[in-house]
């Protein structure tokens, strides 16, 4: 560890207890180790998980917490054996900042999987300091985990990518749900939901938005380019649609039903939950026997795959659609985000906030 003096000074927002509130903050990171970049924060998404931890919603919160894992921002300082990467580059960082590089998951790619995997904040650093996340104007990071963002990518409509982008990415590659033409329904039209119909689109399928908002029909249609649109509290529309999806993403953040959604599952259906819904689902098993459908997870993705869908997204031309805010909006925007009134993710201005103070010392 350095001395104080070679560590950094960073300048944040911390949530100090479960109300979720975020209040000026100011601690200090290591020194730029050998491996490490780091990284002058420009911009922020705010995930609906960075709520759930905020306000405590699994029971490990720990305070004072720096949420945000949706970061881009620039290259400030590289440590010496960093390769890839110079100050000034364009780069970004989601939900993950470590992980073993030895197991299973590691070795085959999947770092995500790690049972000894850093969260970007609310873990420890392997020098024994707490992470910190994107609410705040530097963050150092092990080269391994940042990634770069292709210049014809705006960084602030990128930032939802690292998180609500590859979550969707990810399980649509790995459980084969790209084959044009099959039909994708997508429960929840929030940030990690609106990325879902933009990949499906992008991989041709045929969409549609299972939503407990008729306010957000227009838009699906319209800017989404959702082919369809169901209300899910409306019965008579849920049964009128039984058995005519091939696949479901569901990315509802509190306890639902799974039976309705089943019931739209054709056979060989895959219903994909997202959501980290803070206690346990229930549904009937014949819904799935009598059909051979299939209800799976998954987490974020790797960072080779994170990769590879930011270049996907070059070559479709998929972004995030967003709401850019400053900085001292970050409570009124959590509310609004408790209260679905997002479209379709909030993204804090960074680097707004400290333009005449900008260096970490
Ligand atoms: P979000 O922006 O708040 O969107 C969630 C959407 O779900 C809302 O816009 C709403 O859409 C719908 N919804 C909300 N409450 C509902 C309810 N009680 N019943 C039915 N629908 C409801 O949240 P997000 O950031 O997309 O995150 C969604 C979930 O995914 C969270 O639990 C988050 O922690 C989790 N997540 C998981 C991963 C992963 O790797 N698996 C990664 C990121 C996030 P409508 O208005 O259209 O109904
Ligand atoms: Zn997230
Ligand atoms: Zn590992």
């Amino acid at each position: 560890m350095g001395s104080l003096d070679s560590l950094h000074h960073v300048s944040g927002w911390a949530a100090h207890d479960a109300s979720g509130q975020v209040s000026p903050i100011g601690y200090t990171v290591r020194e730029t180790g050998p491996n490490d970049v780091l990284i002058k924060v420009l911009f922020c998404g705010i995930c609906h998980t960075d709520l759930h931890q905020l306000r405590n919603d699994y029971g490990a919160s720990k305070y004072p917490m720096v949420a945000g894992h949706e970061v881009t921002g620039l290259v400030a300082e590289v440590g010496k054996d960093v390769k890839g990467f110079k100050d000034g580059d364009r780069v970004g960082v989601g939900c993950l900042v470590g992980s073993c590089h030895g197991c299973k998951p590691c070795k085959q790619d999947m770092e995500q999987y790690c049972p000894k995997r850093i969260w970007t904040y609310n873990d420890v650093s392997p020098d024994g300091r707490p992470t910190y996340g994107g609410f705040a104007n530097f963050m150092i990071v092990d080269q391994s985990f940042v990634l770069k963002i292709p210049d014809n990518l705006p960084l602030d409509a990128a930032a939802p990518l690292l998180c609500a982008g590859i979550t969707v990415y990810s399980p649509m590659k790995h459980f084969g749900m790209t084959e044009p033409g099959k039909r994708c329904g997508v429960i929840g039209l929030g940030g990690v939901g609106h990325m879902g119909v933009k990949f499906a689109k992008a991989f041709g399928l045929h969409v549609t938005v299972i939503s407990t908002s008729p306010s957000k029909e227009n838009e699906a249609r319209l800017v989404l380019g959702a082919d369809a649109f169901l209300l899910s509290t409306d019965e008579k529309q849920m049964q009128a649609a039984a058995q005519s999806l091939d696949y479901i993403i569901d990315t509802v953040p509190s306890p639902h039903p799974l039976d309705p959604y089943l019931a739209l599952l054709d056979m060989n259906g895959k219903l994909i939950i997202l959501g980290v819904v803070p206690s346990p689902l229930q549904f009937v098993t014949a819904n799935i026997i009598l059909g051979r459908r299939l209800i799976a997870g998954s987490f974020i993705g790797s960072i080779k795959e994170t990769s590879e869908m930011l270049n996907f997204c070059v070559e479709k031309n998929v972004s995030c659609l967003i709401e850019t805010i400053q900085a001292d909006y970050l409570n009124k925007s959590m509310k609004r985000l408790e209260k679905n009134d997002v479209r379709y993710r909030f993204v804090v201005d960074i680097g707004k906030a400290f333009e005449s103070k900008p260096q970490a010392s």
